[in-house]
């Protein structure tokens, strides 16, 4: 029987901050679950001491400094280039949440063999139309995608491709974002906006279901059998205050609030002085 082909898989990993939480048990679950076959290499940027770094030769680790969210997602880009030559090496190149988890065996139905890419929809949006996608809709942005286009919302949490193919798409996208910043923009959803963007009109990709990025504790989602858990961060600790969401949000809600009162108030007053 002829050997089966041996690929080199990289795997690239974020987790600065708080999420150096979530490595040991995404390691150990893809070590045991991810490509099992396959020779897999864990490219890390951290600015912890991790689990198993200085055990497993496969694991390489580059310091990476806080930069705060959401640059922490957004330069992933830069961070990538930082070791474009030793991608090269590899046959595919994976990009991974931290908070992801393998529950069952991914095999080679998870490489684009035949296309360039591989891409994960989005639980989230599986049952909206392209209208009603969180794309980026500022026609400054280079992530703008306007409402009459796409056909698909996908995942920044898991997508790779073939060497070549991801290392260009890190080129550019970094390109982008960096022009976005220049111009003082950020596009909506930082990394996952500027994805959906570049691959609006390609037909590269291999799509596979959400139950490969599938959010752990969420209502009104597609049921699929899920092998790659998007485990809940708030479990962990607290997202909204870490992406300093709730004082932005609270004090839009005090500010509707106060014009509701104000309102309340003026009609009152207009009604009594009739
Ligand atoms: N990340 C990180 N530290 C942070 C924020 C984000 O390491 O403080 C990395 C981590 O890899 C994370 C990814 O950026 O999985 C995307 O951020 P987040 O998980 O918050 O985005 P979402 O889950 O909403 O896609």
């Amino acid at each position: 029987m002829q050997k089966k082909q041996q690929y080199k898989i990289a795997i690239l990993y974020i987790c600065v901050g708080k999420y150096d939480i979530f490595w040991k048990n995404f390691f150990l679950s893809a070590e045991k679950f991810f490509l099992p076959q396959h020779h897999k290499e864990y490219f890390i940027f951290t600015d912890k001491k991790l689990y198993a770094q200085d055990t497993c030769s496969r694991i390489h680790k580059f310091y990476q400094k806080n930069l705060g969210w959401p640059f922490n997602t957004l330069k992933r880009f830069e961070m990538f280039l930082r070791i474009k030559e030793q991608l090269k090496n590899f046959d595919f190149i994976f990009f991974m949440n931290a908070n992801l988890e393998f529950l069952k065996e991914v095999n080679e139905e998870f490489l684009p063999i035949e296309e360039n890419l591989t891409l994960v929809q989005h639980a989230g949006f599986y049952y909206n139309k392209p209208a009603e996608f969180t794309y980026d809709r500022n026609p400054k942005s280079t992530a703008y995608i306007p409402y009459d286009k796409g056909k698909y919302y996908v995942c920044g949490g898991i997508n790779g491709g073939k060497s070549k193919n991801y290392l260009e798409l890190i080129e550019v996208l970094y390109q982008n974002t960096e022009k976005d910043l220049q111009n003082s923009i950020i596009a909506l959803w930082h990394d996952e906006s500027h994805l959906n963007h570049y691959i609006l009109d390609r037909n590269d990709y291999k799509l596979l279901h959400p139950g490969y990025c599938y959010p752990q504790d969420q209502d009104n989602i597609p049921k699929y059998e899920c092998f790659i858990l998007a485990r809940n961060k708030d479990r962990y600790f607290d997202t909204f205050k870490l992406k300093g969401w709730k004082r932005h949000q609270e004090s839009k809600l005090k500010k509707l609030v106060k014009k509701l009162i104000h309102k309340k108030v003026r009609t009152v007053i207009k009604s009594l002085l009739k």
